[in-house]
């Protein structure tokens, strides 16, 4: 299995599938001992009003930096805790992780609600609702500051079981919202029969923004829809003064993206938000409480 490649010399034709599933394998098996050392970590993505730059919630995203491989992008690996079922525990970790670090911030006086990835595999399981709540109670954080981000593969299948968890998370008092919306098997249908409260534009839709007239008409649409239905939109991945420029003028109030900030460390958030002398203009009073 050594073949000669031209010039370049030769070239090692292992049967490509095995070394990807070698590779695979040992990713999950990282993976696993990296919850079990510690190694994951949560960052924060400050979500923002369009007009006053305030502060209206924060993005739980996870983090993995390996002593060996590095910074390992969730991209790398959350496809692959999905399939291998580690989603669950990692996931519920996540939870518990971030419901932890809101009820915190409240505790120091800061009132920020904070939302949190769920896959499609974690929300199908029997007991995460009872997850969601036992993390809850175990924090102290009052429910209406979770939001649960779910993608559209959520719901698809038994829409009818998906429709009953989804109203008793939201009998909880917890938030719902669509992550992505627009990218999977959308259906208008279910967007008025689920009790969710906002939808969040998918990046790849506020790319183009201003120019690409897809964009800006997908982008219109979504706000329109968001409009009827009574949700809030928020629109993701703004990196540039004219999408939010666009995005004030089709009506969309909310947004996430470096143009404000990157996903933070819990500290780097809590110095974003904190009030500032009324010179600075930016995120003035935002959550804090005024302890
Ligand atoms: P997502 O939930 O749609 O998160 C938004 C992603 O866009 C994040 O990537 C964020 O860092 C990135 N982003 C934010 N603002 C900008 C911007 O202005 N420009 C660009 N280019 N990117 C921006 P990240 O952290 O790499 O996460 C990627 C995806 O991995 C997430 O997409 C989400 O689907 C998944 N993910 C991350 N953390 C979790 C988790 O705890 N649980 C689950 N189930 N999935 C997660
Ligand atoms: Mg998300
Ligand atoms: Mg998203
Ligand atoms: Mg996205």
């Amino acid at each position: 299995w050594v073949k000669e490649s031209g010039r370049a010399g030769f070239r090692f034709d292992v049967p490509r599938r095995d070394v990807d599933l070698l590779s695979r394998m040992r990713l999950d098996h990282a993976m696993r001992q990296a919850l079990e050392f510690g190694q994951f970590r949560l960052s924060f993505q400050p979500q923002v009003e369009v007009g006053s730059r305030r502060v209206i919630g924060a993005e739980a995203l996870l983090r993995w930096r390996d002593p060996v491989r590095g910074e390992i992008a969730p991209a790398d690996f959350i496809p692959l805790a999905e399939q291998s079922g580690f989603i669950v525990p990692l996931g519920d970790w996540v939870l518990r992780e971030a419901v932890m670090q809101a009820a915190e911030w409240l505790r120091q006086g800061l009132r920020m609600p904070i939302a949190v990835n769920v896959s499609a595999l974690q929300f199908q399981q029997p007991q995460f609702i009872e997850g969601v709540a036992a993390a809850l109670r175990m924090a102290g954080l009052p429910p209406g500051l979770l939001e649960l981000e779910l993608t559209e593969s959520v719901l698809v299948g038994d829409a009818d079981e998906c429709l009953r968890r989804m109203r008793a998370l939201a009998s909880l008092g917890v938030a719902l919202s669509i992550d992505d919306f627009g990218t999977g098997y959308s259906s208008l249908a279910y967007l008025k029969r689920f009790p969710i409260q906002r939808l969040k534009i998918d990046r790849s839709f506020v790319q183009g923004l201003p120019g690409d007239a897809s964009d800006a008409g997908i982008v219109n649409a979504i706000v329109q829809v968001g409009r009827a239905l009574n949700l809030q939109v928020i629109a993701e991945g703004v990196e540039r003064e004219a999408q939010r420029d666009f995005l004030a003028r089709a009506g969309c109030h909310e947004f996430q993206g470096y143009l404000y900030a990157p996903p933070l460390t819990a500290a780097e958030f809590e110095e974003r938000v904190r009030p500032r002398r009324a010179v600075e203009d930016d995120a003035p009073a935002s959550g804090w409480l005024g302890l």
